[in-house]
C-alpha cells in the first residue's frame, strides 16, 4: 500500500503517539529517528516498514520475561487507520469516517447542527471522487 508523499511524517507521528503505551523506548528511538530524518529533509520511511519493524520488537519483548506490554493497546494499533491513507476526514477533523458526525448519523448527538460549509465540502467531495463516497458509503452501512 502506498503512503502518499504529501503526508509527510504525520502518519509516523501518529504511529509513534499509538506505540507509545506499549513501548515507549521503541517509540522513543523511533522518534529520535525521524526527527533527524525530518530535519536533514530525507524521506519518511514507509510506515507499512515500521509497523512491521515493531510488530517484531513487540514479538520480542513478548518473548522476555519481564514484559510488561498492553496487549489491548497492540489490537487497537493494528486495527488503527494507520494502515489506511485516509488520515483527516471529509469534514477536516482527524479522526476515521466511521467516528465522523457528519457522515454517520447515528454520532450526533441531540440537536447536532452540521457547519454549513463542511457540509458543502464533504458534499462536493463526495460528488467529485466516486471512490471515496463508496468508501463513505460502505463505512454508513457498517455503522448503521
Ligand atoms: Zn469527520
Amino acid at each position: 500500500m502506498e503512503i502518499p508523499d504529501v503526508q509527510g511524517f504525520r502518519p509516523h507521528y501518529d504511529f509513534i503517539r499509538a506505540i507509545k503505551p506499549i513501548s515507549s523506548s521503541f517509540a522513543g528511538a523511533l522518534e529520535v529517528d525521524l526527527i533527524r530524518k525530518e530535519r536533514k529533509d530525507e524521506n519518511a520511511p514507509s510506515v507499512i516498514d515500521l509497523i512491521e519493524e515493531f510488530k517484531e520488537h513487540y514479538r520480542m519483548q513478548q518473548a522476555s520475561p519481564t514484559t510488561t506490554a498492553n496487549h489491548s493497546a497492540f489490537a487497537t494499533l493494528q486495527n488503527d487507520s494507520l494502515v489506511s491513507p485516509i488520515k483527516t476526514c471529509l469534514c477536516g477533523e482527524e479522526h476515521l469516517f466511521r467516528e465522523c458526525q457528519y457522515l454517520i448519523e447515528s454520532l450526533r448527538p441531540h440537536g447536532w447542527v452540521p457547519d454549513k460549509k463542511i457540509q458543502q465540502q464533504i458534499d462536493e467531495k463526495l460528488m467529485r471522487y466516486e471512490r471515496l463516497a463508496v468508501a463513505v458509503e460502505k463505512v454508513q452501512k457498517e455503522a448503521s
